[in-house]
């Protein structure tokens, strides 16, 4: 055969999962020295993965990535198999035959478990499926938040945990031009809560928020952020971390959360949105439906930015009967790939699929939150795409084969043969339209369809 990545003999790489490091991936492969031709499948009709469904909707900037994303689309190198899901209607082990490489990026699907009693009562909810909801993920649609409650708590301190309390801290008037699913705009219309508790295992100093995310509580038309002034004071280890010079973004939003606690309350807005620190979940209470939650008062101890939260025996409750667990991602395995079962990663060396003793799986690669864990902002998965591909592309000369693979042509035979309907990019682009569309008499910038049925009904 002739060199791999050459006119005669492309590069064929099958990505898997559409969200920001397939993109990313794809747009690092397509840009190369290389002649490469990119197929990403991804399980909905609709790509983007959380920049379409976890990205919060009054964030529209974060999502403009869409717009490079769209670019990268229209290369001719560049193909979409939508609504086909790996593991189910193809195999990896299918894609390693169709393909010289596969890139797995398909990120961190289901939340982290608290492992405290009563966490699956009715009313505890994973920040995943609220987030799921009110952005119009097909999977979440039909799940019920009740919002007759007075007081919701939210476990957890980062950018997710911001959102979810953003929003559930929000008037219908600061949502109804974004591109919020009409059936969460509707419950939010009706909600009660009155008191919004933002619940820190650690304390102001280790909170994971980004400076931007906390000063938006300060601009809410109905809601007061609140801190009180007790809660902000540090132990020595504490005031070492924020004391060093790299460690901006947590000295600015301890800044901001000081800035809170001085704020005299404005009486003309209805909600409160309380940030309290060193509290640890000890016990979900409720009889079938969550009726209070008791936290555990904790304490710091371990070395500056190694501190980690004891319990001290001292308990406090918070009566609420709905909750969101909000402390993270977990990935979940793919059929025939080596997974890492507590890190809920692909164990992989820079990207290069590797058992779990470390050695290196020909043909499978890995990016984005499923290589490296669910943290950093979309552009983050931007280098970390960049450096699967420098080696991918390093193995190429390793990667050729005596036969011929035939990439996309041969995945569409096993998905006919199987009667799975596929979406290319021009398809999904008429779903994307008709959105568009739907959402202008609103004045939003999209009314997203909810479910796969409606998105394969637009396609003509
Ligand atoms: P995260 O930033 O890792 O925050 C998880 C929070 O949960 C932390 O406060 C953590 O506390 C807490 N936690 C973990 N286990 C816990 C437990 N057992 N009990 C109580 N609390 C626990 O995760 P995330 O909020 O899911 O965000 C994921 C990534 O997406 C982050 O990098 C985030 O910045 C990014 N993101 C960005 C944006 C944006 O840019 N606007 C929006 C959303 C998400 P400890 O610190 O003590 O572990």
């Amino acid at each position: 055969m002739a060199n791999l990545g050459t006119e005669q003999n492309p590069l064929l790489v099958a990505i898997v999962g559409s969200g920001p490091s397939g993109f990313y991936a794809a747009e690092a492969l397509i840009k190369s020295e290389f002649e490469v031709n990119v197929d990403i499948i991804e399980r909905l009709p609709s790509p983007y993965g959380l920049v379409r469904s976890g990205v919060a909707p009054d964030h529209p900037k974060l999502k403009t990535a869409i717009n490079l994303y769209k670019k990268i689309a229209d290369d001719p190198h560049f193909n979409l198999i939508a609504n086909v899901t790996v593991g189910r209607d193809i195999s990896i082990e299918d894609l390693r035959k169709t393909h010289h490489a596969v890139i797995l990026t398909y990120g961190a699907e289901t939340d982290r478990k608290l492992g405290v009693p009563g966490e699956d009562l009715k009313g505890s909810h994973t920040a995943t499926e609220f987030v799921g909801w009110y952005n119009g993920h097909p999977d979440y649609r039909e799940l019920e938040f009740d919002l007759s409650q007075d007081t919701a708590v939210i476990i957890g301190q980062g950018n997710v945990a911001a959102d979810v309390s953003r929003i559930l801290s929000k008037t219908v008037d600061e949502l109804k031009h974004t591109d919020i699913a009409q059936h969460a705009l509707d419950v939010l219309a009706e909600s009660k809560l009155k008191e919004i508790h933002v619940i820190g295992r650690r304390g102001p100093a280790q909170a994971k928020f980004t400076p931007k995310e906390l000063r938006e509580f300060g601009e809410l038309s109905d809601c007061n952020p609140i801190i009180l002034e007790e809660d902000l004071q540090l132990n020595d280890e504490s005031k070492k971390e924020l004391e060093e010079k790299t460690n901006v973004t947590n000295r600015k939003v301890y800044d901001q959360f000081c800035e809170y606690s001085k704020r005299e309350l404005d009486s003309s807005k209805s909600k409160k949105c309380f940030f309290r620190f060193l509290m640890g979940p000890q016990e979900i209470i409720g009889n079938n439906q969550i009726e209070k939650l008791i936290l555990e008062k904790n304490e710091l101890s371990g070395e500056p930015f190694k501190q980690s939260a004891k319990g001290t025996n001292e308990t406090i409750e918070i009566n609420t009967g709905i909750l969101f667990r909000s402390i993270g991602y977990h990935g979940i395995p793919m059929p025939g790939v080596p997974f890492h079962e507590s890190w809920g990663t692909i164990p992989n060396e820079k990207g290069r699929v590797t058992e779990n003793d470390g050695a290196v799986v020909e043909q499978l690669y890995t990016g984005g939150w499923i290589k490296r864990g669910p943290s950093g902002i979309i552009g983050t998965n931007r280098a970390c795409s960049v450096e699967t591909v420098t080696n991918l592309l390093n193995d190429i000369e390793k990667l050729n084969t005596e036969t011929k693979k035939h990439g996309a042509k041969e995945i569409y035979s096993k998905l006919d043969s199987k009667n799975v309907r596929h979406i290319n990019f021009a398809e999904w682009s008429q779903i994307d339209t008709k959105e568009i569309e739907h959402g202008e008499p609103k004045g939003k910038p999209r009314e997203k369809y909810t479910s796969i049925e409606e998105m394969l009904s637009v396609i003509k």
